[in-house]
């Protein structure tokens, strides 16, 4: 294996060239300052794919994936793609079913000095990434999700023993390395079998974890607890969509979606991808906050060094998060924030910040 760090990016719709563009750059910088040797590979996804090879995930691009060591996925605008496309699962579903990418670790965090709903918050949530309700997810062929009639539409939901222990030790791994205390949300009073067997295998886990103090909400009550006090939540662990939702409402909680980021793990590989979306209603402004695509990258770099045991790795990501978290302070942000700084303004700020520092 080469010692040159081999990563890609793929641009993917909407406000994604912008984004992942400001993501790339930023950690170049980073990586330079700790003299991290990288290759950088761009692969083509979503409809830029489409065009040019007839498949929204290229095999190509599949193929590259498997020999790298991480890589950045812009956010994809699935929604617009022509049929057949748009009944096919949705790149970042297939890319994440590829890999068994199981865990989307999706931190809130609020800057301090800045505008937020609730000042303070700084939570994690801890999606399972593979089952659950997401019918382009839960199925080894087809999808969970089908029409016996014109009338009629069904969705099946999955829960099993396996998903849920590692979704659950990744939660309890990470609580205890932070504030230890974890939260388990489900719906177990309607969904009694499948959110209930959820509930009731994380608390098995639970006892593993003896530090980590455990609790338990519905989904519904939890909105209103995180709406009321987010900074007392710490870790909170729950199935694909729940998570998919809530980590949506955190990340405003926190100051701005823009700012939500986001891994997709297995036990050996990870993806950094922000908790947004592809935002079409505000790509090629030069509006798009690039902050989350920057955040994951700097998680995907954390995730790297332990992986690989290199504390350079680590260093370049805390390097990434402090100088967003110094160039946010100084007051540059983008208007979501309720700044002026355009996306390219903004990483060009953050990039300038890396390379000053001693
Ligand atoms: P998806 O279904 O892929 O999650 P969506 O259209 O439901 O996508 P988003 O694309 O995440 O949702 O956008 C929701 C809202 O948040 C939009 O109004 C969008 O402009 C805003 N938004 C999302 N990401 C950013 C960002 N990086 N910077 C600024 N605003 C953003």
């Amino acid at each position: 294996m080469s010692s040159t760090l081999q990563l890609a990016f793929l641009l993917g719709d909407g406000i994604g060239p912008e984004i992942v563009s400001a993501a790339v750059e930023v950690a170049k910088a980073a990586l330079q300052m700790e003299t991290i040797e990288t290759e950088w590979q761009e692969l083509p996804v979503g409809q830029i794919a489409i065009d040019e090879f007839g498949q929204a995930v290229p095999n190509q691009t599949l193929d590259v994936l498997e020999q790298v060591d991480g890589w950045i996925l812009g956010p994809h605008d699935s929604a617009s793609y022509p049929e057949p496309y748009l009944s096919q699962l949705n790149p970042s579903g297939s890319i994440r079913k590829h890999f068994d990418l199981f865990a989307n670790i999706r931190p809130a965090k609020h800057f301090p000095e800045t505008e937020a709903l609730c000042p303070g918050t700084d939570l994690v949530i801890v999606r399972e990434n593979t089952e659950g309700f997401y019918a382009d997810r839960n199925t080894h062929q087809g999808t969970g999700e089908f029409m016996p009639t014109p009338d009629v539409a069904i969705a099946m939901g999955i829960i099993t023993r396996q998903a849920v222990e590692r979704i659950a030790h990744v939660g309890f791994q990470l609580a205890m390395q932070r504030r230890k205390k974890l939260t388990v949300v489900h719906k177990a009073n309607v969904l009694k079998l499948t959110t209930g067997l959820f509930r009731d295998v994380c608390y098995e886990i639970a006892a593993l974890y003896p530090e980590v103090t455990v609790d338990d909400f519905h989904i519904d009550a939890v909105t209103v607890h995180l709406l009321r006090r987010a900074p007392e939540f710490d870790v909170l662990v729950t199935e694909n969509m729940f998570g998919d939702i809530l980590s949506d409402m955190t990340g405003q909680l926190a100051g701005s979606l823009g700012i939500a980021p986001s891994i997709n793990a297995s036990a050996n590989r990870a993806m950094a991808q922000a908790a947004h979306g592809s935002a079409p209603d505000i790509a090629g402004q030069g509006l798009a906050n690039p902050i989350a695509m920057m955040l994951s990258t700097a998680m995907l770099l954390e995730w790297l060094s332990e992986q690989k045991q290199n504390p350079a790795l680590l260093r370049a990501a805390n390097l990434i998060t402090e100088s967003i978290t110094q160039v946010v302070s100084a007051g540059t942000s983008t208007p979501d924030m309720g700044g002026s700084a355009s996306t390219t303004e903004f990483a060009s700020a953050v990039v300038s910040m890396i390379l000053t520092k001693p």
